[in-house]
Order: C-alpha cells, then structure tokens, then sequence
C-alpha cells in the first residue's frame, strides 16, 4: 500500500490562515503581533530562510523588524542589538539566524535573548521546561513535526519512536516531546551500532541527520510514519531530505516529503509562538 504523502505545506498554509484570523484580531484591538529576525553575515542558505520569515510575517499580519548586520558586526554590538530588542514593547519574538559569523560565541547571544521573547525555544531556559514538561515556547522544527505526527493520525502512546539525530535544536527536542507524548524513544547518533534494525523496529522515524537519503526505504518497517526533517542538495543539485523517499514510500503509512514537508511546518510554528508570545504579553 502507498504511504499517505504528509503536506507539510498544506498544513502549514491552514495554519497561517488561522493565524492571520487571530492577529487580525489582536490588530483590532491595538496589538499587532512584532518579530525580529536578525541576521549577520551573507551565509546564501542563512538570507533565504531569513527572506521566507520575514515574508511570512508579513502575510499573516505581523510586523516583521528586519536587522540584516555586515559580516564585520562585533559579538558586543549584536549583543546590544538583542538588548534593545529585549527592551522594545513592539517587539515580541526575536530570532536570530544561525549559524553566526566565526568571532561571535553564538552561545552568548542565546542566552542574552530575554526567554519570554525566545520563539525560537532554544534559550536553556526554555529548554529546560520542555523538558519539564511545562514549555513555554516549543522550538519550531520539533513543534512542526509533532503536528505533522498527529495529522496522520499516529497513535504515540506506546510506540516505537526513532529519531535520529542529537541536535539541541531538533533531534533532542523532538525526542522530549515524543516522550511526553508517551511514546518509547530510541534516540540514535553517529555513534549507534546497527542503525538499520532499530529503524526496522519503529513505528516512527524522524530523521534529523543532514546526509541526503541516508535512510534506506528498505529499513522502513510496514505502515511506520516516517518524518524527514534533512534538506540536502543532491550530487545532482536538487533538494533531497535525509530519508530514500520512493523505496520508503512504498512501505511507510506516511511519510513527508522534501521539500513540502518539515520545512514550511517551521516557519509556521515560529508565527504560532510569536502570536503566544504577543497573547502573553498583551494580557500583562
Ligand atoms: P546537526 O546538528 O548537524 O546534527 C546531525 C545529527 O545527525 C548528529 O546528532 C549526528 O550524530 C547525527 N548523524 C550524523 N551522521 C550520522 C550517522 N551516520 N548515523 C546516525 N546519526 C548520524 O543537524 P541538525 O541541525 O539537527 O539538522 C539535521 C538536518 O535537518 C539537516 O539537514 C538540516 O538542514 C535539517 N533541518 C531542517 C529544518 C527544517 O525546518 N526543515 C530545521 C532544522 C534542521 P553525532 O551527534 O554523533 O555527531
């Protein structure tokens, strides 16, 4: 049987639509819904996603304060930056594009992004209630992919979840709320003996490798929903996930597809927290 074929970018699209009805609301009663997204340096990658985030800003409503800073801007001067950020009323999520130019600890500059503005989620301090189970904002790729979980329909209470990829910023997350989730998670790395039988016996893969079809279809077990989170360019120069999408597909229940999958569903869930982020702090 083929998989069902998850659109990410169809959900994604459902999702703004209803963000856009809220923010509308928010605007009519005086707030409107404020994101910067700071960016240093001309990393190509860095400027597309940057560009897609603004654009969606400003599809659903919000305001986007786009920050584009010379390659040459000091660690100081971004971190005065994200002071000032921290301090603007209009301002209610800042994002800040990795990876930072070399000579600025990107370390420093999470941890000096106020966690209430952080809807990203990757301050410690918002990781460290995810995983207490009491996020205040999910990071936006593994909140994109538990939504992704649930519109096909998967049953997490006591699956096999694989997840492949330690990431702070998608594989450990993704393998918390899994977990939450009541899932049992096997949460593999470069370092784990015989990749293919554990994938074999899980009824959910999430692969967040970053090497193109690393994932054979063949060690897809029968019906498993497969998320794939990688975007690699191909010897061939296209866009390919970390998973062998045909041969997976034709065992997998479901699977996403790359790109129209995992990618829109971030972009999405970072409007979702920057509206979270507006709601709060309109009600203080
Ligand atoms: P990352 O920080 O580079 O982590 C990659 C992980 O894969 C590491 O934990 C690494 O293990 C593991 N790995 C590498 N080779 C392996 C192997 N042979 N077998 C098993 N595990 C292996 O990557 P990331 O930031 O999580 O991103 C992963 C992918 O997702 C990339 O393609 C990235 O572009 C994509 N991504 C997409 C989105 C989106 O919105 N669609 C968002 C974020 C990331 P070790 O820890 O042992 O090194």
């Amino acid at each position: 049987m083929a998989a069902t074929i998850l659109d990410g970018k169809g959900l994604a699209q459902r999702i703004r639509t209803g963000l856009a009805t809220e923010a509308a609301a928010l605007v009519a009663g005086g707030v409107q819904p404020g994101l910067a997204v700071v960016l240093v340096g001309q990393d190509p990658a860095s400027q597309v996603y940057v560009r897609s985030k603004t654009r969606a800003c400003a599809e659903v409503g919000f305001r986007a304060f786009d920050y584009h800073l010379d390659a040459a801007t000091t660690e100081a001067d971004l971190l005065d930056l994200v002071a000032r950020l921290n301090a603007d009323a209009a301002v209610d999520g800042i994002l800040v594009q990795l990876p930072l130019p070399p000579g600025i600890d990107s370390r420093r500059i999470l941890l000096a992004i106020d966690p209430a503005k952080d809807v990203d989620g990757f301050h410690p301090d918002n990781l460290g209630r995810l995983l207490m189970g009491e996020p205040r904002f999910v990071p936006c790729t593994p909140f994109g992919i538990m939504k992704l979980i649930a519109e096909a329909g998967t049953q997490l209470a006591g699956a096999h979840a694989v997840v492949i990829g330690r990431s702070n910023i998608v594989g450990k997350p993704v393998a918390v709320l899994l977990t939450a989730a009541d899932a049992t998670v096997t949460l593999c790395h470069s370092k784990t003996r015989d990749l293919p039988a554990i994938i074999r016996s899980a009824d959910v893969v999430v692969a967040a490798i970053g090497r193109a079809e690393f994932v054979r279809g063949a060690w897809i077990n029968d019906g498993a929903t497969v998320i794939d989170v990688g975007m690699n360019r191909s010897p061939a120069g296209k866009l390919v996930g970390d998973v062998e999408f045909s041969a997976a597909a034709a065992r997998a229940g479901a699977i996403t597809p790359v790109p129209g999958g995992v990618g829109p569903m971030t972009i999405a869930m970072l409007l979702a927290n920057t509206l979270e982020s507006t709601r709060r702090r309109a009600r203080r």
